[in-house]
């Protein structure tokens, strides 16, 4: 969520740590700052609203100085305003901070503070941070940073800064990443790789409760016992070119039209056709434990949530497993029964999500055997799982996500399948799935030739306020995938119902202002399908379905349908997302949003 940047080098620290925060902007934010010291000044400008705001107020500033940090904030605490905004200073004004993630025992330490006589100048949480540091404060920035962290509670990524400190940038991280950017005379800090790649492809990960300093000669790196640490630099693989559109207005088209190259990716040597199942590499050190798994819970949260919804079919189709799905936020909370033959699954885009962490972390502290579906390598949730699978989808700069959803519907179908080919499910039933993953991408690629006709549709249907989507079983979560989508894009009320569920409620609000869009194909629950869209037609609603080919009575009874190829019910919701992904962006893009970084979300979610 959100973004920090930090510089120390021999360049002007400003354009860099702009440049920075530029990078992050797809992490959605609402606000950003940035401070640079010089001449044992400092210098912070803030701004409420994008990236090129804040350049535009810093713009006559000239900020000679080489070492800087700057941030882009997704308010948690206290409105966004310039106030509010990172970095955040000390009394004296010596001390920069910029902060991601909550200080939970924030109230208290502000007490503390206040009853020294700090001045507070926001609403945040974060602002005891810089006050705090100040407190330690002796002529040592690191040591007043180490003995800050050690009262703070709750997630954190803190860069900091002292105008006396020439050229020094400390970090540390619990909880929200903040990573270590290696140049030629000059270093880096950065909530994500992606913003370095101009300047370099050295990185050093951190593990929560480790720290770095980092000056113009060097760095070194220290756990919150003041030891030294030694770590490895990796090299970030070039993925700048990735982060462009390559021609698409938005990067969510643009990854929208990559679902045929992501399904690929997420199969591409995972099947072993001759004997039907599938081959997971991740998975392979706790093989022995999955073939006496007797239950599987799915944590997870947002669209990860709806894919998860969806695994639980597909688990249930292909394997003898008892199933639960969980928001991952609420899972942590409850009294859980959780054995050793219990497996948790979490599933997230950026491995980085804050409540599918702690609810993986809680499982893991009852035993569960941990699993994972994430696409980010290397990232928190990858490093706690005691096994999983990449997605190998590319970056996903969207904030509305579309390939990831896809990949994660077609890994957990070959999870499904190798736990399933251990407890029951035949060699033919195995084939059968195989075949029908492998056709995936050519169907996909159909769906995406029939753009103008959807959004040809999506313009006629973009004048309304309301929307209700409704499925049957594998359809149920795609209803619920593609009402997200309407309304974190284009802030159009949408609801997503079990089509069953209609006439128990949301039947009275249907009129001809209020549209239904009916996912359905030719499965068990075709003919009620028939009639739920019947009952809306016959209180004058109009119903747009998304339909399997060939279920020309649909065509007799709907005012307008999508036809997408049809394929095996577990995988059907593969297919049906992508027009109703396509429907949503139509529409946004009609009302004129702010696509690929809607109002108030943020890409990766590193609060609870
Ligand atoms: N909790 C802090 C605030 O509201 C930081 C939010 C963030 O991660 O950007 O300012």
């Amino acid at each position: 969520m959100c973004g920090i940047i930090g510089y120390c080098g021999n360049k002007a620290a400003k354009p860099v740590l702009l440049d920075g925060l530029k990078r992050l902007e797809y992490r959605g934010y609402d606000s950003a700052g940035l401070a640079v010291a010089d001449s044992n000044k400092l210098a912070v400008i803030r701004a409420v609203g994008k990236v090129c705001d804040l350049e535009k107020k810093g713009i006559a500033r000239p900020l000679p100085g080489h070492y800087g940090i700057a941030h882009t904030r997704w308010a948690t605490h206290g409105r966004p305003s310039e106030e509010n905004a990172h970095p955040h200073c000390d009394c004296q004004e010596k001390i920069a901070i910029v902060h991601n993630g909550i200080i939970e025992n924030y109230l208290d330490l502000k007490e503390e503070l206040l009853a020294k006589k700090h001045v507070f100048k926001s609403e945040t949480d974060s602002e005891v941070v810089a006050h705090l540091i100040e407190e330690y404060y002796s002529g040592d920035l690191e040591m007043a940073v180490l003995k800050t962290v050690q009262r703070l509670e709750g997630t954190f990524g803190i860069a900091a800064i002292h105008a006396d400190n020439d050229s020094q940038v400390v970090i540390v991280k619990r909880g929200s990443p903040i990573i270590i950017g290696v140049g030629e005379n000059e270093y880096f800090a950065a909530s994500d790789a992606n913003a370095l790649l101009p300047y370099t492809q050295k990185i050093i990960s951190l593990n929560d409760d480790e720290m770095a300093v980092l000056h113009a000669a060097g760095y070194h790196i220290k756990n919150l016992n003041n030891e030294f640490l030694q770590k490895e630099i990796e090299i970030c693989e070039n993925r700048d070119a990735l982060a462009d559109k390559k021609g698409f207005e938005h990067f969510m088209l643009k990854e929208i039209f990559e679902q045929p190259e992501s399904i690929e990716n997420a199969f591409r040597g995972r099947l072993i056709e001759s004997e039907g199942v599938s081959k997971l590499g991740g998975l392979e050190p706790v093989k022995e434990r999955l073939k006496s798994l007797k239950k599987i819970v799915i944590v997870s949260c947002g669209t990860s949530y709806y894919a998860g919804l969806l695994g639980r079919y597909i688990f249930e189709s292909l394997s003898e497993l008892h199933v639960e799905v969980e928001v991952a936020s609420e899972f942590r909370y409850r009294k859980l029964k959780i054995d050793k033959n219990t497996a948790v699954l979490a599933l997230s885009q950026s491995g980085e999500t804050a409540d599918t962490l702690a609810a993986i972390r809680e499982a893991k502290r009852k035993g569960a055997l941990i699993l994972g579906i994430v696409n980010v390598v290397g990232s928190a949730i990858a490093q706690i799982t005691d096994a999983g699978v990449y997605n190998h989808a590319g970056p996903e700069f969207g904030v509305a996500s579309t390939k990831i959803y896809t990949s994660q519907l077609v890994i957990l179908t070959l999870m499904a399948l190798l736990i399933g080919r251990y407890q029951g499910i035949s060699y033919a039933e195995g084939s059968e799935v195989i075949q029908a993953i492998k056709k995936l991408p050519r169907q996909v690629k159909k769906i995406l030739t029939d753009m103008e006709h959807i959004k040809k549709i999506a313009l006629d249907y973009a004048q309304y306020k309301d929307f209700l989507f409704i499925g049957r079983l594998f359809n149920y979560p795609t209803a619920m995938e593609g009402a997200l989508k309407l309304k974190e894009i284009s802030y159009i009320h949408a609801e997503g119902y079990p089509a069953g569920e209609m006439k128990h409620g949301p039947i009275s609000l249907i009129d001809e202002q209020f549209p239904t869009v009916a996912i359905v194909s030719r499965d068990c629950t075709f003919e009620k399908m028939l009639s739920n869209i019947q009952e809306i037609k016959a209180r004058s609603g109009r119903v747009l379905a998304v339909a399997s080919q060939g279920s020309s009575r649909i065509g007799d009874i709907c005012d307008d349908v999508i036809w997408v190829p049809e394929t095996l019910p577990i995988l059907q919701p593969v297919l049906n997302i992508i027009p109703l992904q396509l429907f949503a962006y139509f529409i946004a893009r009609h009302k004129g949003c702010d696509i690929d970084k809607p109002r108030n979300l943020a890409k990766s979610v590193t609060v609870e």
